[in-house]
């Protein structure tokens, strides 16, 4: 399992790196396509505006002119000449092509490039032809006078493509202006590239100037513009490894976590490797024995004993805990039935995980175990470590008060350690502390005063909490706790978590209650 993991985690490393060029591609068509847009979209604008100022002038000259060819006319043409620098010439023919007079006193020579084309929403003409002295085609836009004649202003069909016409062609493989009917005005590049539309080597794009039949069409071709992007590709790519090393190192780490117990914590439960030990409970003004704590073991078959340690993180993370727990509560049962009948006030303690805490699983659990066992409900406690804190505090609200309803109690184990502060406790409806191992091991001796012990234990008071100290290893700490009114405490200096067998043999030589434990004896005394 750990194998195949590493090699997808290898696989998931690469999709980074091979990612980056697709998507750079995708972001190079997307920017470079919409700048291409921008351009064709400037030139019909630009068409479309000098058409519009041609239009302008014809019909202010005619609207000053009463009559055609008149040095009224004359000077009025004039006028917009100077003033219309894209405006060539402004002649008078009949329908016939005749011409009657133009500007600068001139017959002027042209050929007719296209057909004439309506103006949508105007009354003028717009037809495309070449003169004699303008290297480009020139656009035609004719207005009638009367019945027979027409006059018809000549201007540059983009201006703009004449300004800056290299920048404009910049980068482009291809460029034309054209009718809408489909005559081209200007081309320039390769006209084999027109109409490339659904090529993947070539990007496009394509205008329509809104009121005039004309349109601008242009194409880039990608592999000339890709190269720009060197850098953004180089520093996509570093980013893209980085990713990957990540993955990968994540993966290690995952792996290494969880190789030690993993891949066979899961048949262990099922082979009933993970067995309960029990630590003693002690009464420290009597001395006698008033419960234990249940605390797992890994027993390999080889006789090996694997501390929680080891694998308690991994069944939490994996989902194994719950069906841990289960197994080891079903042992619980059998292995302290006898004693808990025999002795009504004995206390057995389990240790549940945060997990227990999301759904409400764990109650029916409890339930379906312990209904009508040996081991009464107000017999069992339950934990919850502080270290971790409760993600879904209604969820475990809710748990709780059902837990409460079978009888149960709740410890709040290694309190002090985490994150919770009083008022907490008390929502959550906490019947027990348990002082954590750090705090009692501030007790150097049985007189000086450890003023973090005194307040968590005032506090517990305050809340009328039970309290259990955790982790007593010398005489001294369980003289100052005592002391203090602490009654309950586990630790070495009573016992460690002992098998069965041993704290079977314990609990007897304990028996009958009234008896003092050897091992409290020396300071119930
Ligand atoms: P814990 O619940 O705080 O359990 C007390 C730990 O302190 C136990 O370690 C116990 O062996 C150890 N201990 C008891 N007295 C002394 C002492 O005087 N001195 C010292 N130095 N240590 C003492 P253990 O058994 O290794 O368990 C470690 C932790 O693993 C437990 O801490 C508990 O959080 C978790 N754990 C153990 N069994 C279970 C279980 O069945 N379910 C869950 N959810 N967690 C468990
Ligand atoms: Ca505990
Ligand atoms: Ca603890």
């Amino acid at each position: 399992m750990p194998t195949i993991l590493l090699v997808l985690a290898a696989f998931a490393a690469f999709i980074p790196v091979l990612a980056v060029d697709g998507m750079l591609d995708t972001y190079v068509r997307a920017r470079e396509t919409s700048a291409l847009q921008t351009r064709v979209d400037a030139i019909t604008q630009d068409s479309q505006a000098a058409v519009h100022d041609a239009i302008q002038s014809l019909r202010r000259i005619l609207a000053a002119s009463p009559s055609l060819c008149t040095p009224t006319f004359f000077a009025n043409v004039n006028a917009e000449l100077i003033g219309n620098l894209y405006l060539k010439q402004v002649m008078v023919e009949n329908r016939d092509g005749v011409q009657y007079c133009a500007a600068y006193d001139t017959t002027v020579e042209y050929r007719v490039l296209s057909e004439s084309l309506n103006i949508p929403g105007h009354t003028e003409m717009l037809s495309v032809v070449q003169i004699a002295d303008f290297p480009r085609p020139l656009l035609k836009v004719t207005q009638s006078f009367g019945e027979q004649r027409m006059v018809s202003a000549l201007v540059v069909a983009a201006p703009i493509l004449s300004l800056e016409s290299g920048t404009l062609f910049d980068g482009l493989n291809y460029l034309q202006l054209s009718l809408t009917s489909g005559t081209p005005i200007l081309s320039r590049g390769d006209a084999g590239v027109e109409g490339a539309d659904g090529r993947q080597d070539y990007l496009l794009a394509r205008s329509f100037a809104g009121e005039i039949p004309i349109k601008a069409e242009a194409a880039a071709s990608f592999e000339s513009l890709r190269p720009g992007y060197a850098q953004l590709d180089l520093a996509f790519t570093i980013v893209a490894c980085l990713v990957g090393v990540m993955i990968l190192v994540m993966a290690l780490h995952f792996v290494r976590r969880s190789s030690l117990p993993s891949f066979d914590l899961e048949r262990a439960i099922l082979a009933g490797e993970m067995k309960p030990y029990y630590q003693p409970v002690i009464n420290l003004r009597t001395g006698r024995l008033v419960g234990c704590e249940v605390l797992i073991r890994w027993v390999k078959r080889n006789g090996e004993v694997v501390p929680p340690g080891a694998f308690i993180d991994y069944a939490e993370m994996s989902g194994l805990a719950i069906p841990m727990t289960l197994s080891l509560m079903e042992q619980v049962r059998v292995d302290l039935e006898d004693l808990c009948r025999d002795v009504k006030d004995f206390k057995v303690s389990i240790n549940l995980f945060e997990g227990h805490f999301r759904d409400g699983s764990i109650v029916e659990d409890i339930h379906s175990i312990f209904e009508g066992s040996g081991i009464e409900y107000r017999q069992l406690v339950f934990e919850i470590t502080e270290r971790r804190p409760l993600d879904d505090r209604v969820a475990a609200n809710r748990i709780i008060s059902s837990m409460h309803k079978l009888g149960v109690r709740i410890a709040m184990d290694d309190a002090g350690t985490g994150h919770s502060n009083l008022a907490y406790l008390q929502t959550l409806g906490i019947d027990i502390i348990k002082i954590d191992k750090i705090f009692v091991d501030m007790i150097k001796d049985a007189s000086t005063p450890v003023p973090v012990i005194d307040g968590l234990i005032s506090m517990a008071r305050d809340m009328d909490i039970e309290i259990i100290a955790e982790g007593v290893e010398t005489q001294d700490q369980a003289l100052y706790l005592r002391a203090k009114d602490v009654s309950l405490a586990q630790g070495y200096l009573f016992a460690p978590p002992m098998k069965l067998s041993a704290f079977r043999t314990l609990a007897d030589a304990l028996r009958p209650e009234e008896k003092l434990s050897n091992l409290g004896a020396d300071i119930a005394a």
